[in-house]
């Protein structure tokens, strides 16, 4: 006799609930699909011990007539799909044709439904798989789903579920996903009588993310531009500015053509192209919304769905990498023009301002190759290896008229003030900006129209460096600082493979190294900018991270070249404890304004806070009068 038997309907179908329904929110997630495709504008939501006891989900989609309740029930029974050419462009939410049967063979699962052009609709009641109950039932257009008992007919399933506190919470990301995929759809979620969220329908995007992720800081928007833009791929989406304080809700939620997937490549995309603006341990929070043709994705890879396939993922990610890289760059302009416009006052005025601001410009000083300050200048001295100027610096801050006449073109060159401070207003005044001060050696504090914003110098600073190093880089540029004294420095074994292996990188990062024989290398000179550091401690810094990293020359070089960089920078800028003079401030500020990147410091800390007056006043208890 043979062993082989086929299943019947019951079995199979609570063996395709064990791969679709994992927990309450697989039902929610299932049932509020049906909804969407059905073509509803209003889903709402409802559990009960944490799904468990209930769920329901009442929408006023287009409902189905008698024969279709039945059918629905029944294992492949789909509306979405007819034919296997279906399968490659899929464009509903659903089309397995098994959510139903695999809900109701572990459940009492009730269905009430009216189609659009019925005067009357249907209930059908089903216990565990079994049919119960059919009958007429007068109710509103659309459909209610009921499942009540999950898992009651299959204990060790029951086992396996958290808490209700977590299974709570899944059932609330469904609903958050799917209410942000469909912003014009209308959400509501109830849990144990308690409405915890309501999204009125036809919202748009923003409207709704805020509402979702309580956030109303500022956000970046995702879209295309220029040549990312392509016909088949479209991007949409807000990022939360990366700093943002995370919270439960703030978390980085991609969805595909409307529905919600986990996906490791888009994610990476996204941290990718924040590089530079994430703090380390931050992960990236907002919406990430792709629009692509449904026959270069191919949904059919995972039971519940939360799984895709890209026809071509290299393509996704580049464009997404570029779309967040020129989210940021358009942040970048406009957090420039709310700080370094000067705010808007009588035409007269601005014109005056104008003209002042092209005074502070004006000596032939070359952007970004100007180091900071006088105060800089100071601790760079403090490196007896470099070359003195011709007229050495001074411990003092150099008056105007002290000021050397000749530069070099190097570290100490160019003039550090840029006009001759006569007036008074001009020593704390820059673009609009006026200086209040300094605090704690660290932060200074401006203010501007109605806001009070405070600004860290190193982490400015460092950016302003970073930014010039990298841009010198790239171009192949690095301005050098010949040492006066070359100093000599006697490698281990890692270091000295490491040294044979990059010589030539380290020389294009303006390292000038020769071999002097047995371990010893000889360094003539080092990039300008960081002329200040000690040569040994760098290049032993530097080998380090080259050592440490894996892969091919190339690789490497590409991949620590950023770290390499910024943590140049970050040793070589102003630090914490350094008192600024007024014009090394508004000299600081001056370079903010004109470098490319202002806004977080390369290793992504925020540069500028900013705080509006009224937020100020709470502090007192001064609002309201
Ligand atoms: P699928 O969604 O993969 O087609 P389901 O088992 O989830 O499979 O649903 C089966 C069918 O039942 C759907 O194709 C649809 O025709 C119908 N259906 C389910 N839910 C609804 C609903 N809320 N409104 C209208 N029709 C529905
Ligand atoms: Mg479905």
């Amino acid at each position: 006799m043979s062993r082989i038997r086929i299943l019947s309907e019951h079995l199979s179908n609570q063996i395709a609930a064990g791969e679709v329904v994992e927990r309450p929110a697989s039902v929610v997630k299932e049932l509020i699909e049906n909804s969407i495709d059905a073509g509803a504008n209003q889903v709402d939501v409802e559990i009960e011990g944490s799904g468990v006891r209930l769920m329901r989900v009442v929408d006023n989609g287009c409902g189905m007539i008698e024969d279709d309740v039945l059918l629905c029930l029944e294992r492949h029974a789909t509306s979405k799909i007819q034919e296997e050419s279906q399968l490659g462009a899929i464009a509903t939410l659903g089309f397995r044709g098994e959510a139903l049967p695999s809900i109701g063979s572990v459940s009492r699962m009730t269905i009430i439904s009216r189609d659009q052009e019925k005067e009357t609709g249907t209930l059908v009641e089903l216990r565990y798989g079994a049919l119960h109950a059919v009958h007429e039932q007068g109710c509103s257009r659309g459909t209610v789903m009921e499942v009540r008992n999950l898992f009651g007919n299959v204990p060790a399933r029951k086992k396996f579920l958290k808490s209700a506190r977590t299974e709570t919470y899944h059932v609330e990301e469904v609903v958050k996903n799917q209410a942000i995929a469909m912003p014009e759809v209308g959400f509501s979620l109830r849990v144990d009588e308690r409405t915890v969220l309501d999204c009125p329908s036809g919202s748009d995007l923003e409207t709704r993310l805020r509402y979702i992720f309580r956030y109303d800081g500022p956000l970046l928007s995702l879209e295309h531009s220029g040549a990312a833009a392509t016909d088949s791929i479209q991007v949409g989406g807000y990022l939360l500015l990366p700093e943002a304080a995370p919270n439960r809700s703030a978390r980085l939620r991609i969805l595909v053509n409307g529905r919600a997937v986990q996906d490791r490549m888009i994610r990476n995309a996204v941290t990718e192209g924040l590089h530079g603006f994430l703090m380390k341990g931050y992960q990236p929070a907002g919406a990430v919304l792709l629009s692509i043709s449904p026959e270069l994705v191919d949904v059919n890879v995972h039971p519940a769905k939360r799984e895709i396939r890209f026809r071509d993922h290299r393509q996704v990610y580049q464009l997404l990498k570029t779309v967040v890289k020129s989210a940021i760059q358009k942040h970048q302009e406009h957090a420039r023009a709310q700080l370094f416009t000067p705010a808007q006052k009588s035409i007269n005025e601005n014109q005056e301002r104008l003209s002042e601001n092209l005074i502070m410009a004006e000596p032939a000083a070359k952007p970004f190759q100007r180091p900071l300050d006088s105060a800089i200048g100071i601790a760079r001295v403090q490196n007896k290896h470099v070359v003195p100027d011709e007229q050495p610096p001074v411990m003092e801050k150099p008056t105007a008229t002290e000021r050397p006449e000749k530069v070099s073109e190097h570290v100490f060159s160019a003039p550090f003030f840029q006009h001759e401070p006569t007036a008074e207003k001009r020593d704390t005044e820059f673009a609009g900006l006026r200086l209040v001060g300094q605090l704690f050696s660290l932060y200074l504090l401006c203010e501007k129209g109605d806001r009070f914003i405070v600004i860290d110098q190193h982490a400015a600073h460092e950016r302003i460096l970073y930014g010039q190093m990298k841009r010198d880089y790239l171009k192949k540029d690095i301005p050098r600082q010949g040492l006066l004294f070359p100093v000599t420095v006697e490698l281990g074994p890692d270091h000295m493979e490491t040294m044979e292996r990059y010589h030539d990188d380290l020389q294009s990062l303006g390292l000038e190294i020769d071999y002097f024989g047995e371990t010893t290398w000889v360094i003539k000179s080092v990039p300008a900018v960081i002329s200040v550091l000690d040569p040994i401690s760098m290049l032993h810094d530097i080998l380090d991270m080259l050592y440490e990293s894996k892969g091919s020359r190339k690789q490497v070089v590409a991949g620590v070249i950023d770290d390499l960089l910024a943590s140049m920078a970050c040793k070589a800028a102003i630090k914490a404890g350094n008192v600024l003079s007024p014009q090394e401030m508004i000299s600081l500020l001056q370079q903010m304004e004109e470098s490319d990147v202002f806004s977080h410091c390369p290793h992504g800390r925020p540069v500028v806070k900013t705080f509006l007056q009224p937020e100020v006043e709470k502090w007192f208890h001064r609002h309201g009068g």
